[in-house]
């Protein structure tokens, strides 16, 4: 009785260490090869995909098990710009907390339940979110709730207590056009509930980025409320 004990709490450490651990151990033995995107975001694959890392100064993952499987891995150069952008928010937004959703495979391919993120070029962004005191918090993610994915905002952006914080939405996707740049990169579509997309560019940073890259313009198959789609194109 007391062995079988031992090997259960042995086995919940162990399963907690490989959760919190998991996806930082997987990087440690990634190789240094770059990244090469095959085929489209619809129909493609990604040769020596990286994963993106577990957490940041200001940024964390969407979920430690989506992490821990690999379904944050992308393209080398998309990786670059994800990690700098939110190093340059830190500076600008230091109150400001992130969480990235859902990116990719290690080899790309179907990645389900989304349609496209199957050449390494495309990155779900949570919505950035404050509570009623103001301050920015994490958006809430669980298997209750699809990881964040199931969670449905009202018109005005609000669920429950939580509020989306357009402004540091919006300094976010200008902070990732000009670092894409800089890394060969393109943003060459985002998609973001038409419904909303007004407060975003209603804000200062939205004045930045309207007209710079092409938003959906149409509802799309599942509400891109709880987060926005953003696909890179290499230049
Ligand atoms: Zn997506």
């Amino acid at each position: 009785m007391k062995n079988k004990l031992f090997f259960l709490l042995l086995l919940l450490l162990l399963g907690f260490i490989a959760l919190k651990y998991g996806n930082t151990i997987y990087i440690f033995f990634e190789s240094d090869e770059p990244s090469q995107s095959i085929g489209t975001t619809a129909n493609g694959s990604l040769i020596n995909g990286k994963r993106l890392p577990t957490r940041g100064e200001n940024f964390i993952c969407y979920s430690y098990l989506g992490a821990l499987l690999g379904r944050n891995s992308i393209h080398h150069k998309v990786r670059d710009t994800v990690i700098q952008t939110y190093g340059r928010l830190a500076k600008e937004y230091p109150d400001t907390t992130f969480v990235y959703g859902e990116t990719g495979w290690p080899g790309g391919g179907s990645f389900r339940p989304h349609r496209t993120h199957q050449n390494g070029l495309s990155v779900d962004f949570m919505v950035p979110v404050v509570n009623t005191k103001g301050q920015s918090v994490p958006l809430p993610g669980s298997v209750f709730n699809k990881f964040g994915y199931g969670i449905e905002f009202d018109h005005q952006g609000v669920y429950r207590e939580y509020r989306i914080d357009f402004e540091a939405m919006a300094a976010h996707i200008d902070t990732l056009i000009n670092t894409a740049q800089k890394n060969g990169l393109r943003i060459s579509r985002i998609i973001f509930a038409p419904d909303l997309q007004e407060h975003l560019f209603d804000t200062k940073a939205g004045k930045l980025i309207y007209g710079r890259v092409p938003f959906s313009k149409n509802p799309s198959w599942v509400r891109h409320d709880d987060h926005y789609h953003i696909d890179f194109e290499i230049m």
